[in-house]
């Protein structure tokens, strides 16, 4: 079973397909695992997928607390930079 989270964020990663500095759709993921069935006991596993937008490759890497702290923050900010930008357009 596996949820999605909401962040999205698109970032420049290089890409070992690509051997270049690409633009990736960046997405974190909560998959949650249960360890044993008769025990009803889950884990919520944090991952980022990230997605090469030139060849398509996707990515996930399972995150730490610190990589998923850094990572949301980094939705964060270009959230609140699309927000200034749009206050700033009009
Ligand atoms: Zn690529």
């Amino acid at each position: 079973m596996a949820t999605t989270d909401n962040s999205f964020n698109g970032m420049t990663e290089h890409c070992e397909e690509c051997n270049l500095d690409t633009l990736h759709e960046v997405t974190v993921q909560i998959r949650t695992e249960s360890l044993k069935k008769e025990n009803a006991q889950f884990s919520r596993e944090p991952y980022r997928v990230t997605e090469c937008q030139r060849c398509g490759v996707r990515k996930s890497q399972r995150m730490n607390n610190l990589m998923l702290r850094r990572c949301l923050y980094d939705a964060q900010v270009s959230r609140l930079n699309r927000l200034k930008e749009l206050s700033e357009s009009h």
